[in-house]
């Protein structure tokens, strides 16, 4: 299976990251939203993640150009999948929009078009009825600032033709990813299925009031090296997410979390790094200055 067209399903914060990546490694991308008005702000994203490519990794105005020359847009879906050989859903996390999605690309797209799913939260078994091709899908999964965090996970459901897999697998490396599969269906794949409790188990510890935020940091940082604690973590992702998923969660703990997280952080705007301040102060948290680990 040889992938050259890439159709990506999505322009929100993931899908530009996604389409921009594929576009700057080559492939010939095409972009699909619901509706012109949003491709046009995706427009804007493009030029902004242009800048991002120079900043951080030092790619020449000529080859952003080159990039943004091999993107192509529509807001017909039969138009946007004529040519697809791969196409990655990057549409809202909500099981309805995506089952919706599904059926109607699986009446538009070719036979030959593999379909890969980058949900965070949902399992590709829960979709793969609705493609109409469940051996052609799977989960493509990246996280955000892919160009930085190059991670791409790829998940299979117990139907994903294996042939499918390691093709998956290898445009996950073509497009400088660092390729990660999971051998069978995870919930949060690997890296929130380490994450989360790492992080939920540091709030749990400030909000019972058993230490400070910089005391809980530097225990983890001392004690294995890491560079970050979980409120560093925390400030990064945003407050605004780690109170959501304890919003609606039912783990022991996870309701005085997020009364915790709403009074000190949500309602007086402390939302993390994006906002100057979460758990710490931006830029240069305490945390990386010289001796926070005496
Ligand atoms: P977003 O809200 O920024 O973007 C979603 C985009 O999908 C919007 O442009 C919206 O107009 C479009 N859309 C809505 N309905 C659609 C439809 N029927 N067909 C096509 N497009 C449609 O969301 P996001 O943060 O980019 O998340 C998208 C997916 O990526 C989710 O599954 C999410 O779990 C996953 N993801 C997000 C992150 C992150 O940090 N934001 C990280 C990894 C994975």
């Amino acid at each position: 299976m040889n992938i050259k067209n890439v159709t990506v399903a999505g322009s929100g914060v993931l899908g530009s990251q996604i389409a921009f990546q594929c576009a700057f490694h080559g492939y010939q991308v095409t972009v699909y939203d619901i509706s012109d008005e949003i491709l046009e702000k995706a427009k804007t994203s493009f030029q902004q993640l242009g800048e991002n490519f120079r900043r951080d990794l030092g790619a020449t105005q000529q080859q952003v150009e080159a990039a943004v020359q091999r993107l192509a847009y529509s807001s017909d879906l039969p138009t946007a999948v004529k040519d697809a050989d791969l196409l990655i859903e990057a549409v809202p996390e909500n099981p309805a929009v995506k089952t919706e999605f599904y059926t109607k690309l699986a009446a538009s797209a070719p036979e030959k078009t593999i379909f890969a799913s980058n949900s965070s939260t949902l399992l590709p078994s829960q979709f793969a009825a609705a493609t109409g091709r469940p051996a052609q899908f799977l989960a493509l999964h990246f996280a955000n600032e892919i160009w930085k965090h190059n991670t791409a996970e790829i998940m299979g459901h117990p139907g994903t033709d294996p042939a499918v897999f390691n093709t998956v697998v290898d445009f996950a490396r073509s497009i400088g990813m660092v390729a990660l599969p999971l051998h069978k269906e995870q919930p949060g794949y690997i890296v929130n299925s380490l994450l989360v409790p790492l992080l939920s188990a540091g709030l749990g510890l400030l909000a019972k009031g058993v230490a400070d935020v910089e005391t809980i940091d530097k225990t983890w940082m001392v004690a294995t090296g890491a560079p970050m604690g979980p409120f560093g973590i925390l400030d990064v992702v945003g407050i605004t997410t780690a109170y959501n998923i304890n919003k609606m969660s039912s783990a022991p703990g996870a309701a005085q979390v997020s009364a915790f997280l709403k009074e000190k952080f949500i309602d007086t705007g402390k939302l993390g790094v994006a906002a100057g301040e979460g758990f710490y102060k931006y830029p240069g948290p305490a945390y990386k200055q010289p001796g926070f680990l005496q």
